[in-house]
C-alpha cells in the first residue's frame, strides 16, 4: 500500500497563505514563533492522549494514519532543532538530506506507541521553542539539498506550518 511520495514543493508556505489549513505566514512575526510552537506541541500532545477509534488506520492509500503524522511531527521537531542550531552556529549551512517518506517506513511509524511519541513532543517541542526564542538574527541563511533556501525567519514559518497543517490532516 504505497504512500505517494510528497514531491510537491511546499516552500511557498513560508511566503503566502495555505488554503488547505488556513496558515498565513504574514501573520506570524518572529516574536510569535516560540509561543506558537509551544501551543502547537501542546495540541499534538492533547490529540495523542485523547480518544481515537484507530490511530493506525490510513484513510486511503495516499494518506498517512494519524500515528504516522504524529511520528513525522516528532521527527520534524528533531530535524529542525538540528538545522536551526546549524543556521545559528555556522554560515549558510547545507542541511543533510531527509527523506520523510523513507523515514516513515524505516522507523516503522505505524507500530510506534502514541504515548512515546507524545512524551517526545512534550519535551522536544518546548526545547526547540527555547532555541527559537534565543534567535537574535532572523536573516541567517540555510539551504536544503533540493536547492530551497531559507532564512531563520522563513525556516521558522515553514516549520510551524508543517506542524499545524498536519493537525488538520489528523482532524485535530
Ligand atoms: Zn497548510
Amino acid at each position: 500500500m504505497p504512500i505517494v511520495p510528497d514531491t510537491k514543493d511546499w516552500t511557498w508556505v513560508a511566503e503566502r497563505r495555505c488554503d488547505e489549513c488556513g496558515f498565513d505566514p504574514a501573520t506570524v512575526v518572529t516574536a510569535d514563533v516560540a509561543p506558537l510552537l509551544r501551543r502547537t506541541a501542546e495540541r499534538w500532545v492533547s490529540f495523542l492522549s485523547g480518544e481515537h477509534e484507530d490511530l493506525r488506520r490510513r484513510p486511503d492509500d495516499s494518506r498517512w494514519a494519524p500515528i504516522e503524522y504524529a511520528a513525522h511531527v516528532r521527527d520534524v521537531i528533531r530535524i529542525y532543532d538540528e538545522r536551526l542550531r546549524l543556521m545559528v552556529e555556522t554560515d549558510d549551512p547545507l542541511y543533510q538530506n531527509w527523506d520523510q517518506d523513507q523515514s516513515a517506513v524505516d522507523e516503522r511509524y505505524l507500530e510506534l506507541d502514541p504515548a512515546d511519541i507524545s512524551r517526545a513532543i512534550a519535551s522536544e517541542g518546548p526545547a526547540l521553542a527555547d532555541r527559537f526564542a534565543a534567535v537574535t538574527d532572523w536573516q541567517r541563511p540555510g539551504r536544503r539539498s533540493d536547492g530551497a533556501r531559507f532564512t531563520t525567519e522563513s525556516f521558522a514559518r515553514y516549520f510551524l506550518h508543517d506542524l499545524l497543517h498536519h493537525l488538520q490532516d489528523v482532524g485535530a
